[in-house]
């Protein structure tokens, strides 16, 4: 039987019952559990898959890793806050649970003024509508969704980290983007129903000297886009180009890798003085994923591995082809892995069947040959069945030098 999760929770969720919980510490975590309040559901808990963010309290309440859900609480309602919700219906089926919901209807009438949050007000109002729009599409499985795309515009970086899930530390020669970008956003946008969240992406993004006027363009295809600049603090920005994003929806997600980001602070006082949304993270561990190797895995493990992937929907844009993950399309990039059609689809080719092959791999649920040269990237790492890498490790360790890797020959 096939568990899903149900709309009408409010209704549900006030009758008398098992303990509430909420699954998965999203960004948006503080509004779904002030939309729960407002609405008479009483929380008694949140879970998450990812070891980082449990063993902290939010809002008063715990935050147990979801494993160990069963036994703080047997019988649970459990309301899924994940983008990607059956995949989390799914392991939660698997563990013996049964009453799930969708946030869907309590965060479409949440008004983000009414509340106070840690993240600014229109940053957090932003991450709602992301949300709603990823479980309307859950809710209607004819719709063509992307809840984020990576847009990679360089794949230079001003730092080298050997363990870059982007494969960066592997580039001899890397490159900028060429101007034929947009052409591949435009084209795919008009083959589906919407991109929730445009990710500008390297390498290091700013290194890019058009950075912004690719972020202006991709800003001016259509207002509705909400774009997120991800950069590792380490370049400021000029007054007048922050000055040509005001009125726009462009927001910055900055990691900081302590000292390595040099000019974190610079760039942080920058924003808030044009009044642009930003979001500032702690590096913390990473999962090791970023081995290039060829493992001769079966089908059925690769499906494994490929269910228990945290990237698989980190919808990757590089030199014109849509990919379905950072590995597959750099490793593409890189010529370190054969080229199969089935990893990507060329948004630049003359094609009258774009959106049909948009959706296949958009709504891939086995995996894709390039899966099988990826040590995996499961959410957790010491619970994963088929995964080949090291676990977790400290984040953003230098190499001098660009990482050695075997090239496919052609
Ligand atoms: S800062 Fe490190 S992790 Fe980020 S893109 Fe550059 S090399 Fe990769
Ligand atoms: S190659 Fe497959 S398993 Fe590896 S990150 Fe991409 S989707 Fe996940």
């Amino acid at each position: 039987m096939i568990n899903k999760a149900k709309y009408n929770c409010i209704k549900e969720l006030n009758k008398k019952g098992a303990p509430v919980v909420i699954v998965a510490v999203t960004q948006e975590i503080e509004a779904i559990i002030n939309a729960c309040n407002e609405n008479g559901i009483k929380v008694e808990g949140l879970s998450d898959n990812e070891t980082r963010k449990v063993n902290k309290k939010i809002k008063g309440l715990d935050v147990i890793h979801t494993t160990s859900l069963p036994k703080k609480f047997p019988k649970a309602r459990l309301i899924i806050a994940y983008h990607n919700i059956q995949e989390i219906v799914d392991q939660l089926t698997s563990m013996g649970y049964e009453d799930f919901y969708s946030p869907l209807e309590i965060l479409k009438n949440y008004d983000v003024s009414k509340h106070e949050h840690n993240l600014s007000q229109s940053y957090i109002k932003n991450k709602i509508l992301i949300s709603v729009k990823s479980h309307e599409a859950y809710f209607d499985e004819s719709l063509v969704h992307l809840r984020s795309l990576d847009i990679v515009i360089t794949t230079k970086c001003s730092m080298k980290c050997e363990s870059c899930a982007n494969l960066m530390q592997y580039y001899t020669s890397p490159q900028n983007t060429d101007d034929k970008i947009l052409t591949a956003v435009d084209n795919l946008n008009k083959n589906v129903d919407e991109i929730s969240e445009f990710r500008i992406i390297g390498g290091e993004p700013l290194v890019n000297k058009n950075w912004h006027k690719i972020v202006n363009g991709v800003a001016e295809q259509d207002s509705n886009h909400k774009i997120f600049v991800y950069t590792n603090g380490t370049i400021p920005v000029k007054d007048d180009i922050l000055k040509s994003f005001h009125g726009k929806n462009i927001n910055f997600y900055i990691t900081d890798y302590g000292k390595l980001s040099l000019n974190i602070d610079k760039l942080e006082q920058s924003l808030k003085s044009h009044k642009i949304n930003y979001y500032r993270r702690p590096v913390g561990n990473w999962v090791d994923c970023s081995s290039i190797r060829k493992h001769n895995r079966s089908p059925k493990d690769n499906a494994i591995m490929f269910k228990e992937c945290c990237a698989k929907q980190f919808y990757t844009l590089l030199s014109g082809k849509l990919y379905t993950c950072p590995f597959i399309s750099n490793a593409y990039e890189l010529k370190a892995i054969p080229n199969n059609p089935m990893d990507y689809v060329d948004l630049l080719e003359n094609n009258e069947n774009l959106r049909g092959k948009i959706k296949r791999l958009v709504k891939m649920e086995k995996f894709f040959p390039g899966c099988d040269y990826c040590d995996g990237r499961p959410y957790d790492p010491t619970t994963a069945k088929v995964y080949d890498g090291k676990g977790l490790i400290v984040a953003g360790k230098q190499t001098q030098s660009p990482m050695p890797f075997k090239k496919i020959e052609t």
